[in-house]
């Protein structure tokens, strides 16, 4: 799974990268990261069926319908009980990929009783390729559904789901160089490849310096600026109730380093070789995702792992009875779970927040991690 750091592949958004640079010089990470998953001709999502095991990477709701099934019971139990079981409630996924995981969550929700009937299913999502997987996945849903880009334009009340959303956010980086803090950029190297370099811009308010006091020059922190996604939320807040469920992979400190990572056909590669055509992501500060949040008026649960998040829910039980009704089929349904649980993988890398408007009691599932 290690990257090849040297290697540079000429493809079409390279070449175009390249000729905007010469002209206007170095761009940032975040314009770097945009370019490579959403440039409308060559852009990664724009072009590309990217999910699953005939694309570049594979998740946890393709890994196993229970992933699916355990949010949907939690989404059923919100509505319910959190939400006091409104007459009609929109589901919003963002990044819904090929829409297998809302499928999961749909046929696992139908279980509380009135809840397909007030149901409204919003996906947000950018790329064309995925929406038109998402409507073969669903075709059979049964409920209405209604497609958009924007993070919100849906009525409240509602319930968000996101898993493997935010990595796709673009980071910013910045590196401690011998003169202070400054913007890491991409740009071209002697033989007219892309590299890092540092761009020209200091860090005017000393922000870098009072968080990481100890930084060593060299050392590179990231920021995915998620102010905007906490104004969309805030937002949403104004118009009426709503909770929310974000899972991705990511660490509960300010910064960990440089996160940047590509992989390409289930394997990583540097992060320069080959634009547009991997996926190209980073991994989430909840730490920053849940400081800004909160700063904008919202009430935050967790974060806590994925392992401890789906254990609260009661996977072992579900999955132990599926196992049971299924013998067929027990062996292939334990090694998915076990790999959405493993304690060196899914099950700690990746971390669970819930949001919620002011007023929305906590959500369930985050029993001992309230912050
Ligand atoms: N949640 C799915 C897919 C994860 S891949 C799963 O777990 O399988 C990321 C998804 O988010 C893709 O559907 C991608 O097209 C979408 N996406 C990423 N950034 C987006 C943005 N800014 N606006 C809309 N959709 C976005």
């Amino acid at each position: 799974m290690s990257a090849d750091p040297g290697v540079r592949r000429v493809t079409p958004l390279a070449h175009k990268l390249a000729e905007r640079i010469r002209v206007h010089g170095p761009i940032s990470v975040s314009e770097y990261m945009s370019a490579c998953l959403w440039d409308e001709a060559t852009g990664y999502y724009a072009t590309r069926q990217a999910i699953g095991a005939s694309g570049d990477f594979i998740t946890a709701a393709e890994i196993s319908q229970i992933f699916g099934e355990m949010l949907g019971l939690w989404t059923g139990v919100v509505w319910q009980q959190v939400l006091g079981g409104p007459q009609s409630i929109t589901l919003v996924e963002y990044g819904p990929g090929r829409g297998t995981m809302m499928r999961d969550v749909l046929r696992a929700a139908r279980v509380v009783p009135g809840f397909a009937q007030a149901v409204r299913v919003h996906l947000v999502e950018a790329s064309q390729v995925l929406q038109s997987a998402q409507r073969d996945t669903l075709s059979q849903a049964g409920v209405p559904i209604t497609w958009g880009h924007n993070l919100i334009g849906f009525p409240a009340p509602a319930i968000i789901l996101a898993n493997e959303f935010l990595d796709a956010w673009p980071v910013d980086q910045w590196v401690k160089t011998s003169d202070g803090w400054r913007q890491r950029g991409v740009g071209l190297d002697a033989g007219g490849k892309l590299t890092f370099c540092v761009r020209n811009m200091s860090e005017t308010t000393g922000t870098l310096d009072r968080l990481y006091p100890q930084a060593a020059v060299g050392a590179v922190v990231e920021s995915q600026r998620p102010e905007r996604f906490a104004e969309a939320l805030g937002a949403l807040a104004r118009s009426g109730p709503f909770a929310a469920l974000i899972i991705d992979y990511g660490y509960a400190t300010a910064s960990a380093g440089d996160t940047l990572q590509a992989v390409r056909e289930h394997k990583y590669e540097d992060p320069l070789a080959s634009p547009g055509e991997a996926d190209i992501s980073a991994h989430v500060s909840f730490f920053e995702l849940a400081s800004v949040l909160h700063a904008g008026g919202l009430a935050i649960d967790g974060p806590i792992t994925q392992a401890e998040f789906l254990g609260n829910l009661g996977i072992i039980e579900r999955t132990s009875r599926l196992m049971h009704a299924n013998p067929n089929r027990a062996g292939e349904i334990e090694t998915g779970v076990a790999r959405l649980l493993a304690p060196n993988g899914m099950g700690t890398r990746f971390k669970v927040i819930g949001v919620r408007a002011q007023g929305v009691p906590s959500l369930p599932g985050f029993a001992h991690a309230e912050a």
